[in-house]
């Protein structure tokens, strides 16, 4: 299964993508966890990467292109793979299909989640992370056990200000590539609101339709 999840920030994605992955086991492609990696390390690529992020702006494509296909055309990605947050613009998504084109392979769906823009800040603002397990939480429809409370993170582009910058992006850039895979017939829309089991079934419903 070659597969890619689409959705504004806060849309569930990482958490959607968690699950999947160990029905489908497929290896789990954050573009996101992969960029914040990098920061975290100090690479040349991540201070880069750093100065958009923070504010909640798109990394070039150059830089996140290399850095996706590179991470696919490693072997653990022979069998499939799930992407997650990649492609974000039309040239990411042409890029990704010319070097799947390349390698002889197909992707079999695009899983577009979908929430209503008003329930995006809300969702991004209120989301931990527990470094130690990757669970993601958020502090009012998930909250975290009292006991790990401490070591949870907060992302610092999970802040008013960029959720709206990025809500703008996901717009302005990530939108268009939706008809791009909708005339490829591989685009798979699902609800994004609700309780997140029930948005797996969704998920699962339309991946085997
Ligand atoms: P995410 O964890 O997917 O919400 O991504 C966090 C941030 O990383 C985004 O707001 C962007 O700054 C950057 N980023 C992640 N994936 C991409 C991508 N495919 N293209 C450009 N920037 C990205």
């Amino acid at each position: 299964m070659r597969m890619i999840l689409v959705g504004p920030p806060g849309a569930g994605k990482g958490t959607q993508a968690g699950r999947l992955v160990a029905t489908y086991r497929i290896p789990h492609i954050s573009s996101g966890d992969m960029l914040r990696a990098a920061v975290q390390e100090g690479t040349q690529l991540g201070q880069e990467a750093d100065r958009y992020m923070k504010s909640g702006k798109l990394v070039p494509d150059e830089v996140v292109i290399g850095m996706i296909l590179e991470r696919i055309a490693k072997p653990d990605c022979a069998k499939g793979f799930m992407l997650d947050g990649f492609p974000r613009t039309r040239p990411q998504a042409e890029a990704l299909d010319r070097a799947m084109h390349d390698a002889g392979v197909e992707l079999d769906a695009v899983v577009l989640i979908e929430v209503p823009d008003p329930l995006l800040e809300e969702r991004a603002v209120g989301r931990r992370s527990d470094p130690v397990t990757g669970a993601i939480y958020h502090l009012k429809y998930n909250p975290p056990p009292p006991e790990i409370a401490d070591r949870l993170v907060h992302r610092k582009d999970d802040t008013v200000e960029a959720v709206t910058m990025r809500v703008q992006k996901y717009h302005s850039e990530t939108a268009p590539i939706i008809p791009f895979y909708l005339d490829k017939g591989i685009l798979k829309r699902v609800d994004g609101v609700g309780d997140p089991d029930l948005i797996t079934q969704r998920i699962n419903a339309v991946l085997a339709s």
